[in-house]
């Protein structure tokens, strides 16, 4: 079985969804930078004052802070893993590149039509962090999380204009990354066409490749 895997995709393709998943399913410990990233903000730490105004306009914090982040947190977990939004430059590929073996990753391809109505329509739990979607994933009762009973609420960073410039920054800063894995061989696609996709139905396919 693959052991330290990544996500990668445009926002909204469902890294942190399938991640999740599959991380009760086969045991890889999740490190989604953006949960961190929240977690720092809502803490009011100094790293959270430093990323909450890159993050509410949907820029990217600077990649010295993000890999130190990530460093710190490889030191800690043992066993195989899932980056779920990490690297989002080539910059912070590289530095990964001198950190970790990475066995597999499985790049999301979902069409911008699904991303923007996915995106706007996505409610996130304030306390454990859990991702519903009101169209797609409704939670039991509305507006409190099935996990926790935490109350849900819409991202800053998922309302229109943050969601454009979010796209944006993914095109120029991100999409080059999936040409250094497939350089490196360990590339795999996974498309999801439609909004309406179960989420299991992917998390199947995902787990027959890392398998
Ligand atoms: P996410 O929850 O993955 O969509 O991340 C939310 C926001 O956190 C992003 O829009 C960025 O502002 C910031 N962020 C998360 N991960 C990274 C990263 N690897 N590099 C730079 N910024 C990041």
């Amino acid at each position: 079985m693959k052991k330290h895997l990544i996500f990668l995709g445009p926002p909204g393709a469902g890294k942190g969804t399938y991640a999740s998943r599959v991380e009760k399913r086969l045991g890889h410990k999740q490190i989604a930078t953006g949960d961190i990233l929240r977690e720092e903000v809502k803490k009011e730490t100094e790293l959270g004052k430093k990323a909450q105004k890159y993050m509410e306009a949907g820029d990217l914090v600077p990649d010295k802070i993000m890999i130190n982040i990530l460093e710190k947190k490889l030191e800690e977990v043992e066993g195989g893993y899932i980056l779920d939004g990490f690297p989002r430059t080539i910059e912070q590929a590289k530095a990964l590149d001198k950190i970790a073996d990475i066995d597999l990753v499985v790049n999301l391809n979902v069409p911008e039509k699904v991303i923007i109505q996915r995106l706007s329509s996505r409610i996130i739990c304030k306390e454990c962090g859990e991702v519903f979607n009101k169209l797609t994933l409704p939670p039991k009762e509305e507006g409190v999380c099935d996990e926790c009973g935490g109350e849900l609420y819409q991202r800053e960073d998922d309302r229109p204009e943050a969601i454009r410039n979010r796209l944006k920054v993914y095109e120029k800063q991100t999409a080059p990354v999936i040409d250094h894995y497939k350089k490196q061989g360990v590339l795999e696609n996974v498309s999801c066409k439609k909004a309406d996709v179960p989420p299991e139905q992917i998390v199947d396919k995902i787990v027959k490749i890392i398998k």
